[in-house]
């Protein structure tokens, strides 16, 4: 299975919508699809249909009470995609956990020797604690979704800075598979600039394709729905299809489904 940590500390900046749909596309091309909800707010689980009294045995399970991960997976209503969902009680793990050895370790443990999925995307919350940090030692490689506005390159040094900690202490082999420009708007002309600063700074690192600000794709998750399942033809779904067809060309060749 190879992981991929969906983070940026920003709040707002796309992570879950990127995550949902970039998950979706992907098990709509057959691979088998997990989905990780790592914020206590729950929004990749309520987005894709899971709703709160649903949601048996969680994230929060497998972290603190180190739960075995094939017991709290569910499945989802989209063919493919399953998901470990969150609950609110997660936000209590970051204080649960200090003191706690191997406490950055608990998801990369969990997942040791999974089979049964293909690809596995986790939706991060908007800070770099204990949260984000196990899930960037759990990692294969991160995607950043960046979105198109002043000052987004002054918090990714900061994510950047963090990763190379990572890399230093826990995680050598974690890779930056690419950064998402997203709630891009062709009209605003600071937004143009802003992407043109990013691929100036960045090159090849960001991704081609660009998410546009499209109100499909915020309408979809009140409907308990990916928005390329809500409205698969919308420029909303098309960039994120596009998206996870670049994203799954970057991968490692060894780790591609056939
Ligand atoms: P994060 O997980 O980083 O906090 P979200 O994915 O939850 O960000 O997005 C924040 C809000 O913006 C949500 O209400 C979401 O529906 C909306 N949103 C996300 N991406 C877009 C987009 N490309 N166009 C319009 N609305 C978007
Ligand atoms: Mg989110």
């Amino acid at each position: 299975m190879i992981v991929i940590a969906i983070a940026n500390q920003k709040g707002g900046v796309g992570k879950t919508t990127t995550a949902i749909n970039t998950a979706t596309a992907m098990a709509a091309s057959g691979w088998r699809t997990l989905l990780v909800d790592l914020d206590p707010q729950g929004n990749a689980s309520t987005g894709i249909g899971v709703a709160a009294a649903n949601r048996d045995f969680s994230s929060y399970d497998v972290l603190v009470d180190q739960v075995a991960l094939d017991h709290c997976i569910m499945r989802s209503t989209i063919p493919g995609l399953d998901l470990l969902p969150a609950t609110v009680d997660l936000s209590g793990a970051e204080v649960e956990l200090v003191g706690v050895e191997n406490r950055s370790h608990r998801l990369r443990d969990a997942f040791a020797d999974h089979k049964g999925h293909d690809v596995c995307f986790i939706d991060c919350p908007p800070s770099l604690g204990l949260l984000t940090l196990n899930a960037l030692c759990a990692a294969d490689t991160l995607l950043v979704p960046l979105q198109c506005e002043f000052f987004a390159l002054e918090g990714l040094s900061q994510l950047l800075q963090t990763v190379e900690q990572v890399q230093q202490r826990f995680n050598p082999d974690l890779g930056i598979v690419g950064v998402a420009l997203t709630m891009f708007d062709r009209r605003n002309r600071l937004t143009d600039q802003v992407a043109d600063d990013v691929r100036e700074c960045l090159g090849d690192l960001v991704f081609d394709a660009v998410i546009p600000r499209n109100v499909r794709l915020s309408e979809a998750p009140s409907h308990g729905l990916p928005a390329l399942v809500y409205d698969h033809s919308c420029t909303g779904s098309k960039a994120y299809m596009a998206l996870a067809r670049e994203l799954i060309g970057r991968l490692p060749a060894q780790q591609v489904a056939a």
